[in-house]
Order: structure tokens, then sequence, then C-alpha cells
């Protein structure tokens, strides 16, 4: 299922920008968010279904660059 994977990330963008998310996983692996470095907003993944509703949306602090 991995081919499905990343085929329906990558038609997912960013439903305030239309920018590229990228995939959060939890320590085990498991998706657990797509997040979008531009609005600062990290929507959740809930059972494998991407939530994306800005009402759902988590802010979320990018990694600063070390
Ligand atoms: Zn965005």
């Amino acid at each position: 299922m991995t081919a499905l994977d990343h085929r329906l990330i990558d038609l997912l963008v960013c439903p305030l920008c239309k920018g590229p998310l990228q995939m959060q996983r939890t320590p085990g692996g498991q998706p657990r968010a797509l997040s979008c470095a531009a609005d600062r907003l990290a929507f959740p993944i809930r059972d494998g279904i991407p939530v994306m509703l800005e009402s759902e949306a988590q802010p979320f602090e990018p990694t600063p660059a070390a």
C-alpha cells in the first residue's frame, strides 16, 4: 500500500494556500498529520484519512533550522 500512500499525498495540497504538504509521522512510522509550513498548520490524519479542514487543523511550529 506504499504506492497508494504516496499517490494520496501527491494529490493533497493545503486547502488554504494550495501549497505542498509534508507528512508527519509518529515515532512508530504511522502517518500522524499533514503539515503546511506556509500556514504553520497541521491537518490531522484519523484512521488513515487526512482531515483537510481548517477548523480541525492544529498550529504547528516548523522545526527551526539549526
Ligand atoms: Zn497552506
